[in-house]
């Protein structure tokens, strides 16, 4: 499903002492099947605009096209558009309110109006994918750990079957292990499913780990939009607007300025790095 934003501007309080301008004239394409992460310092204005890309906010100005069809029209139909794009918010697990994990993860589905049957399925595959064991579904969701809780969240969005799934910050307050199962995942979902999807971070080792191509956001405005590589290469734009790239990289680049003989773009991870240092003091000692 492809989502074109063309000009969108929303202010808050509008015309009151405390307006705010927290998007200033966006405009963006986002094609079917990709993978976007957004970054950008808290207040750059990245939760207010994913919020237009299933209606929950309405721009003051632009227009937001999800396949084709403009959704700030009068006659949209809200219901089909959060059915097609599904928002995982921050905290999701503040908003687990069912007896039951089921009928927490049945919610949605169920009310788009999916058969008894349907829901059943979504509900366990989606709790599969979100790597969680069935037994947990016949527990109240207040019996789960904080990152049961996420990923019991974040199953009940996948269970309707988004075409795009974007998700606000989801790695927040998890520890590493849980961070990287559940980034591996949204990889996998990506992957499998074709889903779109748009993943909200401040973590510079999230997006580049992850994603295909990245939106920086900065007061307001999209200040680039790029491949993961593009983005991070030019770090001193990303410096200039108070954000860094991942320590490894840098780390990379300064040996590299030192110079040694190692790449120095496009590594991520730690674990990239212990590879190619390995590979090049095995070269060294070799030579
Ligand atoms: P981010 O998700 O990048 O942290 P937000 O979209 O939450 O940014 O906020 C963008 C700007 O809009 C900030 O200045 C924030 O204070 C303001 N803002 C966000 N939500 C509201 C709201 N409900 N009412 C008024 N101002 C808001
Ligand atoms: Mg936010």
């Amino acid at each position: 499903m492809s989502i074109s934003v063309k000009h969108l501007k929303h202010i808050y309080s509008k015309n009151g002492p405390f307006e705010r301008v927290a998007l200033d004239d966006i405009t963006f394409d986002i094609e079917d099947g990709s993978f976007v992460g957004i970054i950008g310092h808290t207040g750059s204005g990245k939760s207010t605009l994913i919020q237009h890309l299933n209606g929950l906010l309405k721009p003051d100005y632009g227009s937001i096209i999800i396949n084709g069809t403009d959704i700030t029209e009068q006659n949209t139909d809200f219901k089909k558009v959060r059915s097609q794009v599904g928002i995982v918010f921050q905290y999701p697990e503040y908003q687990l309110f069912e007896e039951n994990v089921y009928k927490d993860i049945a919610y949605g589905p169920k009310n788009l109006g999916f058969s008894e049957a349907e829901v059943k399925k979504s509900v366990y595959e989606s709790i599969d994918f979100v790597g969680l064991d069935l037994d947990v579904l016949q527990k109240s969701p207040f019996e789960l750990s904080g990152g049961q809780k996420r990923r019991v969240a974040i199953a009940g969005v996948l269970a309707m079957n988004p075409s795009v799934l974007v998700l606000d910050e989801p790695t927040a307050g998890l520890d590493p292990v849980g961070k990287n199962d559940l980034l591996n995942r949204l990889k996998l979902l990506h992957e499998t499913k074709k889903v779109t999807i748009i993943l909200v971070s401040h973590s510079m080792e999230d997006i580049a780990q992850t994603v295909e191509k990245v939106m920086v956001m900065s007061e307001g405005k999209l200040v680039a939009f790029d491949s993961v590589a593009n983005i991070f290469s030019n770090y001193e734009k990303l410096l200039k607007i108070g954000l860094g790239i991942p320590q490894i990289t840098m780390l990379f680049k300064k040996l590299k300025e030192q110079g040694i003989d190692i790449p120095s773009e496009d590594v991520y991870s730690v674990e990239d790095a212990a590879e190619i240092i390995y590979n090049y003091i095995k070269g060294e000692k070799n030579a």
